[in-house]
Formats: C-alpha cells, structure tokens, sequence
C-alpha cells in the first residue's frame, strides 16, 4: 500500500521575539540581579540556546518577596473583588490576544509540538484566568465563610511540562483572593514565564502583585523557606514536595503540593478498543509523557489485551515525532538532556527485567533530546517501570482478569493522582470511580482539564487541590 507523507507544515518563529538576555520581574519592572548569576536556556529541539536569564540569589528573592508583601498591604488586599476580577479579565484577554506567541515560544523553550501548545496550554491559560476573574468578586459565596480572607504573599514554584499552564494555575486564584505572589518557573522553561511578566505590565496591573524570579532548585528554596511568605504552592517531583514539607512543617505557612503519579488507564474487555486506543495514546504521548497524571500504565483486561495491543502498535506506527514547531508533529523533543537521560535509565532497566520492549520504526533528528514512543508488555508488578515515575512517553503494559484485580493492580502505587476506565457500562464506571483511589478518574477519555474542576492527589502525589472552587480554599483564610 502506498503512503503518504505529510509536507512540512512549520509555524513562522517571526512571532515571538527573544531577547539575548532577561533580567528580574519584581516591583512591576525587569531588573538586574543583586546576588544572582545567569545560565543559559536552550531549544530541547535543537539545542540552540536561545537566552540567558537570572539565577536569582537570596537577595534576590527576598527583594521579590518585599515587593510582593508592599503590594499586598498598600494595593491588592484592599481593591474590592470585582476591581481584582478586572484585572483578571484582562490578563485573560491579553493572553488570548497573544495566543500565538506564547505557544510559538512555548514549544521552543520546551519542545512540546505546537498542536498541544496551541490547542490545549494556551486556551487553558486563558480559561483559567476567566474562570477565577468570575470568583474574584464572589468569594463569599464559595461555602468558605462568609468574608475569607487572602493569604498575604504566596511563593509559587512550577515545573517544565506544562510552564505557562502551571503558571496560570497558580496565578490566577492566587489573585482572585487577594494574594500577591513571587513565582518561579523552572530552570529548563523560564521563557513563557517571563513573557507573562511583560502581559502583567501591559496589563496595569500594579506594581509588586506578580513577581517572577528565574533560577534552579536553590532559588525554589530559597524562596519557599523565605519568612516573609505566607503561602507555598509546588507542583513537582515527590522528593522535591517532601523536601518542601519538612521546611515548612512548624512555620505558619499554607502548603498545597501537587506532585508524582503513575495512573492505571483501566481498558475492559466490552470498552471500544479503537476509542480506548485513542484514550491511551493520548494518555501516555500527549507531551511527550511529561504529564503528572499521564495514563503510564495500561492495565487490559486479559480477553482483549492481543487485540487492543496490535490496534495500538498499529495505531503508534501513524505517530509523528520531529520538529515542534511543525503543525503536523504528534511528538515533540524531551525537555532536557537530563529527563532524556532518566528515561533511557529507566526504560534500560525495564528490559534488564524482564519487560519486552516496542517501539514503532522512527527515525530521531540527530541534534536535541529525543525519544521514540516505546511500549513495554509482560511488565509485572514488581517492575521499577510498573512504580516509578518515567515521566517520558513509555506506556507499561499489564492485564487483568477480573474488576477487583483491576482495582487491586490500580491502586498498587505510592501514587494517587489520576485513573481511566474504559467500559461500556455505566454501573461499572461508577463502581471504579468509588474504589480508585485516585484524585481523578476520568471515563472513556483521558487527560481532560478544566478550570472548573477540582485537581490532586493522595498518597504520594501530594496534598490540596488546585483549580475550580475547591482551588479558592488553598489561597484564603477560612
Ligand atoms: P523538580 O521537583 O526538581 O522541579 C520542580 C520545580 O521545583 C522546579 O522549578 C525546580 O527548579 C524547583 N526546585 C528544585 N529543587 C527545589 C527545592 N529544593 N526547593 C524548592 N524548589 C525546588 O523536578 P525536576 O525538574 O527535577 O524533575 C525530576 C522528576 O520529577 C521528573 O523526572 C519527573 O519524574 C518528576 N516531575 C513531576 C512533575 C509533576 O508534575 N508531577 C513535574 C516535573 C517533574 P529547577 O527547574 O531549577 O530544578
């Protein structure tokens, strides 16, 4: 049979325009560093370095951290609900208005094909800020009490799968309360972050409500143990959350982390497998596998498992891995030589298990960090691959025979942040939701966000929830 490729369909880069170097947002202004350094952020893709930005130092932060507090006292603590909803409003606006832009940028710093970062990150961007404009005024009638009240400043710091994502996660209910905030996005994608600082100034919004500080893990502590903070938020690994709970424990500090998992997508034998493959593509391959609540363990009920596998393989074989900023790229570069190197650590270890290992014919760009899709089958319990976060786009195969083995082998991990079920049975959906213990379960479909729906985990995958109203009770004192 013939095929057919698709031309290149690449995205105009002429949109975005970086500057060599970044300075500081803190007090409404780009600043030079007081006790920082600088490093270099590059393309994943290409591994051109694209700028420079700050490793902000602890005076640094605690500059930020002052300019946050003088904003909170003098200015947004005191604007009426409906005056902060405004601002909200506009910064939505704004983003929507620069919507190709910031997912043009977006895919460069972090690889991520531009289908994702247009279609998915930067709408949810915006639908996050309109959502919690709309509560900014209402906050009494969020069943928090009858007058809560803000926080003071958060310290927020965010991780590289989803940056400006997780920025607006953290942002936007965090003004919408009253607090002002020091943000700091993550060494490998500072880029959409600090983008966000020159929407804030386009915005009017006032001086000191949004400050972002650029850096490693050092400034992320610094900041987070900083006394001047009222409010941690973390989204990240597990091993930095536990660190991050330790040195808050004892201070008066509000903590919400949301952090690892490893979620059973849960396909039974009456489910429709081509929609179930479709679920589990896009629960396992949708950004490369950098999700927290990436479906990466398939469990299949054993009388299908043959057939779903050869529709899947056939299904992974269609997948199109190469340059990000191509329209028609499915799979777009790893984020950092690092990450690639775990994967390829981990998935290792899977075969030296025991696991058989599957991936499509593809051919991988010879500069950047790359990695096929790859399906490991015969994995059991015990197997690291089965445990641990890969955080890549490898899928771990396991079958069941029964439901309640199905729920037994789900909910065997550390991790509880998100499940999938796919059946043609409304009672049974249900009865898995009940017996998952999973912060979300989603049914025939995966990987679905909303800002009016509650988001987190148990166990291992952190505390709090972010996002619709129950995201309003980690940022005010009720
Ligand atoms: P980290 O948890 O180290 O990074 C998350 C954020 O925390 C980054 O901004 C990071 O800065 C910052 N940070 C690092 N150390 C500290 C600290 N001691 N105190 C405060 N902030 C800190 O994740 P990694 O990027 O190192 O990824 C490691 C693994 O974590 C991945 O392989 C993946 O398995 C998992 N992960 C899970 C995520 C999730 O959403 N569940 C998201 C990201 C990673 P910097 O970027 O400079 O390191």
């Amino acid at each position: 049979m013939p095929t057919f490729d698709y031309a290149p369909a690449p995205e105009s880069r002429s949109i975005v325009d970086i500057q060599p170097s970044y300075g500081l947002y803190i007090g409404g202004e780009m600043v030079e560093p007081i006790d920082g350094g600088r490093f270099k952020t590059v393309n994943p893709a290409t591994e051109e370095v694209l700028s420079e930005v700050v490793a902000a130092g602890p005076a640094d932060v605690d500059r930020a951290v002052a300019a946050a507090r003088r904003a909170y006292d003098d200015v947004w603590s005191r604007l009426p609900g409906r005056d902060r909803g405004k601002y909200l409003y506009r910064l939505a606006r704004i983003v929507q208005e620069r919507a190709r832009e910031l997912a043009v940028l977006e895919s460069i710093d972090n690889g991520k094909p531009i289908r994702e970062s247009r279609d998915v990150d930067v709408p949810l961007v915006a639908a996050h800020f309109f959502y919690y404009a709309g509560w900014a005024d209402k906050l009494g009638y969020a069943g928090l009490g009858p007058d809560p009240r803000p926080l003071g400043v958060a310290a927020q710091v965010i991780p590289w799968n989803f940056p400006l994502l997780m920025l607006a996660w953290k942002i936007a209910p965090a003004l919408a309360c009253g607090n002002t905030v020091v943000l700091k996005p993550a060494e490998t994608t500072p880029l959409t972050a600090l983008a966000f600082a020159d929407i804030c100034q386009q915005a009017d919004l006032p001086p000191g409500v949004v400050n972002i500080v650029t850096g490693a893990g050092d400034t992320g502590r610094a900041l987070v143990e900083h006394p001047g903070v009222d409010k941690v938020a973390f989204t990240g690994s597990t091993e930095v959350g536990r660190q991050i709970a330790r040195s808050v424990a004892g201070t008066r500090k509000k903590v919400t982390l949301e952090l690892g998992g490893k979620a059973a997508n849960v396909v039974f034998d009456d489910a429709p497998l081509d929609q179930a493959v479709e679920g589990i593509v896009n629960g396992i391959f949708f950004n490369q596998g950098h999700v927290c609540c990436a479906g990466s363990r398939l469990l299949v009920q054993e009388s299908v498992a043959d057939e779903l596998l050869a529709r899947l393989k056939r299904r992974l074989t269609t997948l199109r891995l190469g340059d990000p900023l191509d329209k028609n790229t499915d799979i777009g570069a790893i984020n950092s030589a690092e990450q690639l190197d775990k994967i390829r650590m981990l998935s290792e270890v899977g075969e030296t298990e025991g696991a058989e290992r599957w991936s499509p014919p593809c051919d991988l760009p010879e500069r950047g960090f790359w990695f096929p899709p790859t399906v490991f089958t015969g994995v059991s319990q015990s197997h690291r691959i089965a445990r641990e976060e890969i955080f890549g786009p490898v899928l771990s195969v396991l079958t069941f025979r029964t439901p309640a083995e199905a729920v037994e082998k789900a909910n065997n991990t550390p991790y509880g942040l998100s499940a999938g079920v796919w059946t043609d049975k409304g009672s049974r959906i249900l009865w898995m939701a009940q017996k998952l213990r999973a912060g979300v379960v989603w049914a025939n479909t995966f990987n679905r966000f909303d800002p009016t729906s509650p988001f987190g985990g148990y166990k291992e995958s952190g505390y709090g929830r972010e996002g619709g109203r129950h995201g309003l009770g980690a940022y005010l004192d009720a």
